[in-house]
């Protein structure tokens, strides 16, 4: 599935990059990422034990994620309005 990752993002969010987007071959969407980083637990999406993005849900089939929330992220990542 195609995915436009700035398609799902919320009315609050401005981006300041124009350009073209690239990844590395081996990116996903959502990955298992490093503790650390961007993950579910800090995203505006994570609600209930689950992602509420419906791009994501979407393209994953539903807001449940494969693994802890603290080790995964995804393109749609919002740092959380809790946390900034
Ligand atoms: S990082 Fe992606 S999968 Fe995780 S809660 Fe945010 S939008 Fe959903």
């Amino acid at each position: 599935m195609t995915l436009n990752p700035w398609a799902g993002r919320s009315k609050n969010t401005t981006s300041v990059w124009k350009g073209p987007i690239s990844y590395p071959p081996d990116h996903k969407v959502g990955m298992v990422v490093p503790l650390g980083g961007s993950n579910c637990k800090k995203c505006e999406y994570w609600t209930g034990g689950q992602c509420v993005n419906e791009i994501f849900k979407k393209w994953n089939g539903s807001g449940k994620i494969p693994t802890s929330p603290d080790r995964y992220c995804c393109d749609l990542f919002e740092t959380s309005s809790k946390i900034k």
